[in-house]
């Protein structure tokens, strides 16, 4: 990506065809939808890129077997047809997953559930790629759903073996890294012409004669002003999409318009039209030792009361989730809730004939689901998962609701409609775009000092762009050889990544390396206080390449304690140390680096 400073000066120099508010999958995909159909395109982020859901989903790319309960097919056929694009689109970063049912007891796997798979593999199948792709090289295709014996069944889910399965369904899905997929987006995106800025918020919709024709945005980082002028608005910012500033008049002059900031800031307002009003519901997931509890594929789970939850080999560890409750609290940082903890906990100890505690998690995290309220009391487990688009009276489109997997329909829907207001002729192309260049791990160099265990993690992660990972190892005068060690002895993520997050990924503060960068936030958070001492070597490189003296980096390390805190990341305890919330904050600055303004 750009640096930052240039893409700040782009957004206040340049007009736009349109501005994207909100820098988690759905604005990312609208950036780069907008932007290969020809128009030019800003995108702002008020935070850190996917520092909302977007970091903080099961990280399937799925149909949703779950949702077939509620008869909501055409939702399911249309994730399960993006789901077999996007392997195809981002095979490095999108890997099917296989995953099982178990059944015990010398019991059959359960029947309805083998309706279900029988409706799922049909669903999947696109009849029209593979007529207008035969010939060409054979893209993945699902193998149908099938009953396997219970050795099968403990090759792919070794910690049951205390239970003996005896039997199970095998059937496949697909996994990612959600915020990797958000930030290769906007790669292309950028590749495409669009500017993109993290830590500038959009604080209101500027209006000219009833139209919305840009936004007031504030610079996080140095609390300046200014106006991104666009022909379109389109606001992508999830959870928080019934929060955008009210409109505001725009002024030739550009004096500010009234109510630009306080009252704009103040959560609500709506903006001037139709917006939905989202009903957030909070899902939390915790992560175990690949150890304590090996899984190669993974695991349905119940959970009581009819429901079921994931148990998934994920980034060398196990991620467990997830948990479905309405949700009241504060948006901006979504702690793990300890009720839904043990909730988990219960489910995997009586699946798993296990005894596992908080104290044994090596991190959690908790999201919120953009739901959009239908004005039925529905529990939202109930509540569709489907996307919406809305047009404000001033013409600003609102898109929100919908999935991860499903991103890049909710953007061609959103850029369909400004194709259409425009009377252009402009098709959508996304679906063969690719998403960063896959690489395998044998085809990159060999850098001395880097870990064998690295590379297959550097090119599931980056793609070719791997390579500027490891290039950075010998770079520079002098050499910094450090770069080639991983921050965490024993998992793969090397320092070399945070200098590369810094140069080319906006990268600002130690949380947006350890959380959403490389995930270490989440897969080793007890960790990161404690041996070598990984927060302070992150926040050692970082300084050298953002210029931080001694008090700055200090500071930073001292956010992340409170960001990591405020999170829920270590539950448990033994958070990695910090100050209090108030010291942490002596400039006014948020923990993950936003100003409040
Ligand atoms: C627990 C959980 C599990 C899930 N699991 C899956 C799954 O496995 N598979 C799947 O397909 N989907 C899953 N989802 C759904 C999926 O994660 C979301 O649908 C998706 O991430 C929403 O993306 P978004 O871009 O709309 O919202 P977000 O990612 O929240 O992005 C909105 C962005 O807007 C920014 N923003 C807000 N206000 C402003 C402003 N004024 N100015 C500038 N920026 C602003 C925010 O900082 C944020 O980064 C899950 C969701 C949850 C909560």
């Amino acid at each position: 990506m750009i640096e930052r400073a240039q893409a700040i000066a782009a957004l206040s120099e340049n007009e736009f065809d349109v501005v994207v508010v909100g820098g988690g999958i759905t604005g990312a995909g609208v950036a780069l939808d907008a932007a290969t159909r020809g128009f030019s395109v800003a995108l702002v982020e008020r935070s850190d890129y996917a520092a909302g859901t977007s970091s903080r989903s099961s990280k399937l790319v799925h149909g949703g077997l779950r949702y077939l309960q509620n008869f909501d097919l055409s939702l399911v056929r249309e994730a399960l047809l993006e789901r077999q694009l996007l392997v195809a689109l981002a095979p490095h970063l999108v890997r099917p997953l296989p995953l099982i049912v178990p059944a015990f007891d010398g019991a059959r796997p359960d029947r309805l559930m083998g309706v279900g798979l029988n409706l799922y593999d049909a669903m999947s199948l696109d009849r029209e790629r593979l007529r207008s792709r035969r010939g060409e090289s054979e893209s993945w295709s699902p193998e149908r759903h099938r009953v396997i014996a219970g050795e099968e069944v403990l090759e792919l889910l070794p910690a049951l073996t205390a239970r003996a399965p005896t039997s199970g369904y095998l059937f496949y899905d697909c996994q990612t890294d959600d915020v990797r997929l958000v930030l290769t987006v906007l790669g292309e995106a950028e590749r495409f012409g669009a500017v993109c800025a993290n830590r500038v918020q959009a604080l209101s919709v500027i209006e000219r004669d009833g139209r919305a024709c840009g936004v007031r945005v504030c610079d996080g980082l140095d609390g300046d002003e200014l106006e991104v002028r666009a022909a379109n608005v389109v606001n992508a910012t999830g959870v928080w999409a019934d929060r955008l500033g009210a409109p505001a008049s725009a002024s030739a002059e550009g004096d500010s318009p009234p109510g630009s900031s306080a009252d704009a800031n103040d959560g609500s307002e709506l903006g001037g039209g139709r917006v939905p009003i989202i009903r957030p519901s909070r899902g939390t997931h915790i992560l175990l030792r690949h150890e304590d509890l090996p899984l190669i594929g993974g695991a349905i789970v119940p959970a009581g009361s009819g429901r079921t939850i994931f148990a998934l080999p994920w980034l060398g560890r196990t991620l467990i989730g997830t948990t479905d409750r309405d949700y009241e609290g504060e948006l901006e940082h979504v702690h793990s809730s300890a009720q839904d903890i043990d909730y988990l906990l219960a489910a995997i100890n009586e699946f798993f004939g296990a005894a596992f505690a908080p104290r044994d998690l090596v991190g959690a995290f908790a999201g919120v689901r953009p739901l959009i309220s239908s004005g039925d009391p529905k529990k939202s487990v109930d509540i569709s998962r489907r996307a919406e688009l809305y047009e404000a009276e001033s013409g600003m489109l609102t898109i929100t609701g919908g999935k991860l997997t499903t991103f890049r329909r909710m953007a061609k829907l959103t850029v369909d409609r400004l194709v259409a207001r425009d009377a252009r002729d402009a098709p959508c192309h996304t679906h063969e775009i690719p998403l960063g260049q896959g690489i395998t791990a044998d085809e990159l160099p060999r850098v001395e000092g880097v870990p064998e265990t690295s590379y297959a993690a550097l090119a599931g992660r980056y793609g070719y762009a791997a390579r500027e990972v490891l290039a950075l190892v010998g770079e520079g005068s002098p050499v910094h050889p450090e770069l080639a060690q991983p921050i965490v002895a024993g998992l793969p993520d090397l320092l070399a990544e945070v200098a590369l997050a810094a140069r080319r990924e906006q990268a600002l503060t130690v949380g947006d390396v350890l959380l959403r960068r490389t995930r270490l936030g989440l897969l080793a958070a007890r960790e990161l206080g404690g041996v070598g001492n990984p927060i302070d070597r992150v926040a050692g490189v970082l300084a050298r390449e953002l210029g931080w003296d001694d008090a700055r980096t200090e500071l930073e390390v001292e956010r992340f304690a409170v960001e990591s805190e405020a999170e829920g990341n270590c539950p448990g305890g033994d958070s990695p140390e910090g100050p209090d919330v108030e010291d942490a904050r002596p400039d006014g600055v948020r923990p993950d680096g936003v100003r409040p303004v």
